[in-house]
């Protein structure tokens, strides 16, 4: 009688609670059961994933970096492209106070990353920063929250020791040459933040030219000679 009751007020509970947040699936919008997160079953389903933790040796988003500079590893959850749900999903993040999604993404890519043990020597991850003045209009850095969601899935901390030296504006408008001219050099990294750490992984939303990823891992071999350094995105555009 006792149970019954409690689940009565439970299913009661959920109800009065999707009467006031109602929540949506970030990809069809359909309103959701508060059982599921941010995404109905159907389209969780169907998000694009890499499963590049399965790869043996490399994958696409490892050859983004062929010929500039050694990584040790390339992770990416899901293929963006156009007119998909990861595209939905990176807009989310970023444009729609899409906070507790990063988290989640964080999550979902940290439970890939466990199943490869090429990942398990990782120590701490490292967001790539956002300026200032981007974080003020935002209100948050999105690579630190999905650093967050890794943090508390695979239980290893986060060291936000990577720093902007100046404002550059929203490349989202600019050509790759342009972006990389924008970015080039202007990471660095706290000093003494990583003695006696031997493997980092950054962490960012999404990967594309490559360059910001390539000017944060360039920071942390200047600042630490003696480091491996692997990547981590939500998405790699291929
Ligand atoms: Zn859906």
């Amino acid at each position: 009688m006792k149970n019954k009751l409690l689940k009565f007020t439970n299913q009661y509970l959920e109800g009065v609670m999707a009467l006031i947040f109602p929540h949506f699936c970030v990809v069809c919008g359909h309103e959701l059961n508060q059982k599921r997160e941010h995404f109905c079953f159907l389209c969780e389903e169907d998000l694009h994933f890499t499963y590049f933790e399965k790869y043996p040796d490399y994958t696409v988003a490892d050859q983004v970096f062929w010929g500039r500079l050694k990584i040790e590893n390339v992770y990416a959850l899901l293929y963006y492209e156009e007119k998909t749900s990861t595209r939905k999903i990176l807009h989310h993040i970023k444009y729609n106070e899409g906070k507790e999604l990063a988290h989640f993404m964080g999550i979902m890519m940290a439970k890939k990353l466990k199943s490869n043990p090429k990942y398990a020597d990782i120590e701490v991850l490292i967001p790539v920063p956002i300026h200032s003045k981007k974080k003020f209009s935002r209100g948050y850095n999105q690579s630190l929250l999905i650093a967050q969601g890794v943090s508390e899935e695979l239980g290893i901390p986060i060291l936000d020791v990577l720093y902007r030296k100046t404002h550059d504006k929203s490349q989202t408008r600019k050509s790759k040459d342009e972006r990389y001219k924008n970015v080039k050099g202007k990471f660095a990294l706290k000093k003494g933040a990583l003695i006696g750490i031997k493997h980092v992984m950054i962490i960012d939303d999404v990967l594309t030219t490559g360059s910001t990823l390539e000017f944060a891992s360039r920071a942390i071999y200047e600042g630490c000679g003696d480091v491996k350094v692997s990547l981590g995105t939500v998405a790699v555009a291929h």
